[in-house]
């Protein structure tokens, strides 16, 4: 009798265990989709203008190129590059 009260004691622990192993873990997974949700909606607003480069059409992020001459380049490479065609 005694063996099957521990054994009920051990099942009780571990499903106690298993309960709040499972609700704190469902409480982390809810916080992290909270950030993502989060993320993801402030995410519009940093969202950049994208541009495409004068000379080879790659788009990339406006404040990471150079304007020049009303025209927009990924690098100075291809700043130089244009104007050169240019000429
Ligand atoms: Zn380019």
């Amino acid at each position: 009798m005694g063996r099957l009260l521990l054994i009920l004691g051990i099942l009780f622990l571990a499903w106690m265990g298993y309960r709040f192993l499972n609700k704190t873990w469902s409480a982390r997974v809810k916080e992290v989709e909270h950030q993502e949700q989060k993320k993801f909606q402030e995410q519009p607003q940093k969202v950049q203008q994208m541009k495409a480069c004068a000379y080879c059409k790659t788009h990339i992020p406006e404040d990471e190129g150079i304007y020049k001459e009303n025209h927009f380049f990924c690098s100075y490479q291809h700043l130089d590059s244009y104007l050169e065609h240019k000429k």
